[in-house]
């Protein structure tokens, strides 16, 4: 952490560098003086549960969470998106915290973690220079996190993100991650759906439904939750929660992925395969 405090400026932490070695050389991020490798310092590589919740340390890579049980078990849709991200040499060396940092609104695992109810850990890089041996942290919902495509609370050289606590799943409860592709992409998808429910008996008992990219920060689509929150999974609720995700989401055109047209075309698909996954899979949990 002294590294920060002495290095020149402008500076930026770097993770696995498959986002910002190329925004750097395409000229979509600031000129750097010094950038920070974070991939070594133990707190952020940390995967296990901690205070009845799932910590992921930032740095952590995608294929790690892929392949661990603790994630597998408590946090179905993360694994899903990790395992779509890129191909297997970028997600051994890409990071959960370089994929929420970089504040996309349709990055897989930040889709997958607004879903899952995410908080996120921040540390004051300025705290520990006044509390000696100490770094200052706060926890704040994953939602506040982002002001803008590209843009986070995050500031610059002066904050870096620790990792992310997901509430444990209990009796009742799954989620789901899914997307689609252009056949040939091998980044951002066209569209991606998270979805995590808790069912009770044959009724949604709670329900967070996460689009990307469903309006300029990663979304959630509460008002379709709320027509679904106490309803059982039939045609005539899917129909209702549909058109309130349609009239909330703001899909945009994006010159190199998919009109705003083709997007809401496709969610219908993709958010029914979603949430139909999480209502199976809620209700095997519920035995
Ligand atoms: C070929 C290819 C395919 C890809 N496919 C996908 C895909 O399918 N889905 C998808 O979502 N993404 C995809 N990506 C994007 C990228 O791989 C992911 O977003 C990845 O998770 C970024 O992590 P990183 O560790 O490489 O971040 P970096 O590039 O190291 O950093 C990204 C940003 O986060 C900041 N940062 C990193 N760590 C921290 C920290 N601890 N605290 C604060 N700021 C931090 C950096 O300063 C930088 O601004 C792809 C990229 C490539 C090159």
């Amino acid at each position: 952490m002294d590294a920060f405090a002495s290095a020149p400026r402008p500076l930026a932490p770097i993770a696995g560098g498959t986002d910002l070695l190329i925004d750097l050389e395409q000229g979509r991020h600031a000129p750097v003086q010094t950038l920070i490798d974070v991939t070594e310092i133990k707190e952020l590589l940390a995967l296990e549960i901690r205070d009845d919740s799932l910590f992921i340390g930032a740095s952590v890579p995608v294929n790690r969470i892929v392949l661990d049980p603790l994630a597998g078990a408590h946090a179905q849709a993360l694994t899903e998106a990790c395992e779509l991200i890129a191909g297997p040499q970028v997600r051994n060396v890409a990071t959960l915290g370089g994929n929420v940092a970089h504040a996309l609104p349709a990055a897989d695992g930040t889709i997958a973690l607004l879903a899952l109810d995410a908080h996120a850990e921040i540390a004051s890089l300025a705290a520990q220079a006044a509390v000696p041996g100490g770094v200052g942290t706060r926890r704040i919902p994953f939602k506040d996190l982002f002001v803008g495509p590209g843009k986070s609370i995050l500031k610059h050289g002066e904050e870096l993100l620790v990792g992310f606590y997901l509430p444990l799943i209990e009796m009742g409860q799954a989620s789901c991650f899914k997307r689609i592709m252009r056949p040939q992409g091998v980044a951002l998808p066209i569209i991606n759906v998270a979805i995590w429910l808790e069912r009770e008996r044959d009724t949604i008992k709670d329900i967070r439904i996460a689009v990307g990219p469903g309006s300029a920060t990663p979304f959630r689509a509460t008002e379709a939750e709320s027509v679904l929150r106490g309803q059982p999974l039939t045609e005539a609720t899917f129909e209702s929660a549909l058109e309130a995700l349609l009239a909330q989401a703001q899909f945009r055109t994006s010159a190199r992925r998919a009109s705003s047209d083709y997007r809401q075309h496709l969610v219908v698909t993709l958010f029914k395969e979603t949430l139909e996954s999480a209502w199976r899979r809620a209700g095997l949990a519920l035995t």
